[in-house]
């Protein structure tokens, strides 16, 4: 068990001002895309910075890229899980300030201290690092697209499916649960699928929930060396997904897809769950993924094998075998209620 650590976020309006303010005369590399740049760019005229776009997690890309990097004092990762995560592995290889701004909040990364490379597609963690401020600018959250923000919380709804597993795997000797930790976890969730309606119209109260639990979930994970609380065989389903489409994909979308699916698996109030999906306002049909209704079939069918064969912490997926008249129950549940295509039939 390791111990605690602190993150230092700042919530307001116009916060880059605050941030110039507080590292002016810092060489200021900043990680972002082209449009994100030709958006809030001019918001760190003052630091007359230097601008990084790039696409990749690839170890060997990334390490040639620093090695030509213009000297720099500080990084800020402007924008969503990319920009975040790439901010993370310059600053951490060149041990300077790490600062994080994100323009949606639509994955936890600002929060994610491990620094996840790419060696020729396979995930290998290198580092850790921990930003010395993140800023959380209302003005910027609030003018991306709200589906953005909204896919945010599919990291904190997935304690539903996740805290079902865990306990499943205590049940079976397979996992040791803490139940303090499941406890204040469960009053998380709670709260979560309560303010649905404020994550659906990213209100301050809303943007600051998310924020809020995407800060626990890191610092409990820091403390417990696991996140088997908030990740189980929701994410599980989705890794298998990507592996077999080669897709990338909004994590909002995929998650809240593998949340009602093994939920349903789990049968771990459906009725509930579908309900808070549908509020969350992202979609999760396959067409809004830009895969096909056999591509979630294939997945379905291979995953039970995946996470035996990835050593995945102990789920519904090692405990109950997926059928076809499972598979039949769930893509008619797709279609009949969140696919918009077979509804207005
Ligand atoms: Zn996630």
């Amino acid at each position: 068990m390791k111990s605690q650590i602190h993150y230092d976020v700042t919530y307001g309006h116009l916060l880059t001002n605050e941030l110039c303010t507080k590292y002016q005369g810092l060489k200021t590399l900043v990680v972002t895309d082209p449009t994100i740049k030709s958006n809030y760019g001019a918001l760190f005229s003052r630091l007359n910075p230097n601008f990084l776009f790039t696409k990749t997690m690839e170890a060997r890309i990334l390490e040639q890229e620093n090695q030509l990097l213009p000297p720099f004092d500080l990084v800020i990762g402007l924008g969503g899980g990319m920009a975040m995560d790439i901010a993370k592995f310059h600053a951490w290889e060149s041990g300077k300030t790490l600062v994080q701004v994100p323009t949606a909040i639509s994955v936890d990364a600002m929060f994610s201290y491990p620094i996840a490379l790419r060696y020729d597609g396979k995930v290998k963690y290198v580092g850790e690092i921990i930003p010395e401020k993140i800023y959380c600018d209302f003005n910027i959250l609030q003018s991306t697209p709200p589906v953005l923000n909204r896919s945010g919380i599919c990291d904190l709804l997935s304690c539903h499916t996740a805290l079902y597993d865990w306990q499943l795997g205590a049940e079976k000797g397979k996992s040791h649960l803490d139940a303090e930790l499941y406890n204040k976890t469960a009053t998380l969730l709670q709260e979560v699928k309560d303010q649905v309606d404020d994550i659906y119209q990213v209100t301050e109260k809303g943007i600051r929930l998310l924020m809020e639990g995407f800060k626990f979930v890191a610092v409990e994970n820091y403390k417990i060396g696991h996140c088997q609380y908030e990740e189980g065989s929701e994410h599980f389903f989705y890794y298998c997904l990507e592996a077999l489409t080669q897709k990338h994909f909004l994590h909002g979308k995929v998650i809240n897809l593998g949340i009602l699916l093994m939920s349903m698996l789990q049968d771990n109030k459906v009725q509930e769950i579908k309900a808070i999906i549908k509020k969350a306002g992202v979609p999760i049909h396959p067409g809004s993924m830009d895969i096909s209704y056999d591509d979630i079939a294939q997945a379905l069918r291979q995953c039970n094998a995946y996470v035996a064969e990835k050593g995945y912490s102990y789920s519904i997926l090692n405990d109950k075998t997926i059928t076809e008249d499972f598979i039949n129950d769930a893509i008619n549940t797709i279609k009949s209620e969140f696919d918009p295509t077979f509804q207005a039939k």
